[in-house]
């Protein structure tokens, strides 16, 4: 008897609902404060003098897709959470 494995994959329906959040490459990061300054729920500067993204349980996406437009040194990005 042969047994083949088969992958499943994610129903298109799920696949809008994987929780995204940005993140900011600090490498690139010419702390110009757009960002802060367009979406302040989602970005601040820490103690430290960096840049650093809020821990939300949600994301406004088209805000932070405006602060990935406006980004200067094209940092800030999604990934899967
Ligand atoms: S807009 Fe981009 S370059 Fe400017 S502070 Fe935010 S992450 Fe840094």
């Amino acid at each position: 008897m042969v047994t083949r494995l088969v992958k499943p994959s994610m129903p298109p329906s799920l696949r809008s609902s994987v929780m995204k959040a940005p993140v900011i490459d600090l490498s690139s990061c010419i702390l110009c404060e757009i960002c802060c300054e367009l979406v302040p729920d989602v970005f601040r500067i820490n103690e430290a003098g960096y840049v650093e993204v809020i821990s939300l349980d949600d994301y406004p996406q088209v805000e932070v897709d405006d602060a990935i437009k406006a980004c200067p040194g094209d940092c800030i990005y999604w990934d899967d959470i």
